[in-house]
């Protein structure tokens, strides 16, 4: 017959425990009057008219937060060339947001990029998050002959196409591709020294490694933003897969967290609202003061944590 393992006998109930138990450190609480972090959101262009509903829902409810920017993503091998452009256009005519627009260098000339990106200037639109991209369905990565090899290159090549402000990537993790973590921190200097001024990394769950990663840009003279990446976790099975493909890893306690959710959509966004509300003011006590969030086109995780940040909505002028 099998018996079940005993439970672990439970430890006596004193006060004296309590004294000499472990310590979970406390967030600091901002004080009124300190300043609010500065944010950034991302959004993907749509696909659909319904999906294009729900990303002109989302861009409405985090309007009136004020954030710094907000970037448009350019699908794989620029497959959303397009719906990129318009998605940026419109939010530069039809709202008071500072749109950017990610650019990629995968399969297509020098020629045709720059001609992107002398489309983006004529619209108005001042801000590219410079990147090497991926190869559509995976492989391995290999330069157009007459294109950008890397995002380094690319971001030297904005800069002779109009005066940008550039973004670029960074992986606190290291980029699964580097030949080694010091290669992947000399790539992201260069991407700097060709003229980015802000870094915008991967998400990562672990707040240590990304302040281990941010010792190690200071080391190597590195002193621009190296903006920390928040995804808001709300479909964990999925954020798995992206976390493979990007290199971020999932700790195994994220697991544990999210256990037994799967089909309870309300406790899942509690849990994943105050995981990532916990992260941001970790990284907070820790002097960070800006965040991008990956909000996958949804509002309302997002503006929660921002809402916990202190960000509150200002008036939008009619
Ligand atoms: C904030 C953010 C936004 C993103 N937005 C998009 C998006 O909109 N669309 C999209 O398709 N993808 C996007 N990505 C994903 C990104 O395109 C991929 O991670 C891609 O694999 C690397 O892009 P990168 O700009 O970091 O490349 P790079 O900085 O060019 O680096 C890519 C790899 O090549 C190595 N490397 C660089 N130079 C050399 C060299 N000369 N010789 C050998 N190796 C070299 C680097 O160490 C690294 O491993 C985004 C990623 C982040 C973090």
């Amino acid at each position: 017959m099998n018996h079940a393992p005993a439970p672990p006998a439970a430890p006596p109930a004193t006060l004296e425990r309590w004294l000499t138990g472990p310590r979970f450190g406390a967030l600091p609480a901002r004080e009124p009057g300190h300043p609010v972090p500065a944010l950034s959101f991302e959004f993907f262009p749509p696909k659909t008219e319904a999906l294009e509903a729900q990303l002109w829902h989302c861009i409405r409810r985090l309007e009136p937060l004020a954030p710094r920017f907000v970037s448009v993503t350019y699908g794989a091998g620029g497959s959303t060339q397009e719906r990129t452009h318009t998605t940026v256009s419109r939010i530069v005519t039809e709202t008071v947001l500072t749109p950017a627009a990610h650019l990629t260098c995968v399969a297509a000339t020098r020629a045709e990029v720059n001609a992107i990106a002398h489309r983006y200037w004529e619209a108005g639109i001042r801000h590219i998050v410079a990147l090497r991209g991926d190869v559509p369905g995976g492989g391995r990565y290999e330069p157009h002959p007459q294109g950008y090899a890397y995002a380094a290159d690319l971001v030297a090549g904005l800069r002779q196409v109009a005066d940008f402000e550039i973004s670029v990537a960074a992986y606190p993790e290291v980029h699964p591709a580097a030949l080694s973590a010091e290669a992947d921190l000399d790539n992201l200097k260069r991407k700097l020294d060709a003229g980015a001024t802000r870094a915008i990394t991967n998400f990562f769950f672990e707040t240590a490694t990304y302040l281990r990663f941010l010792d190690r840009c200071l080391a190597a003279g590195i002193n621009v933003p190296i903006v920390p990446g928040i995804m808001p976790v709300s479909n964990f099975p999925q954020l798995a897969k992206f976390a493979a493909m990007s290199g971020a890893s999932v700790p195994s306690w994220m697991g544990h967290l999210f256990e037994g959710t799967d089909d309870d959509l309300e406790i899942r966004r509690m849990v994943a609202a105050i995981m990532a509300a916990e992260q941001v003011r970790l990284l907070q006590a820790n002097g960070i003061d800006e965040f991008h969030f990956y909000t996958l086109n949804r509002p309302d995780l997002t503006y929660a944590i921002a809402h916990i940040l202190g960000v509150r909505p200002r008036p939008t002028p009619a």
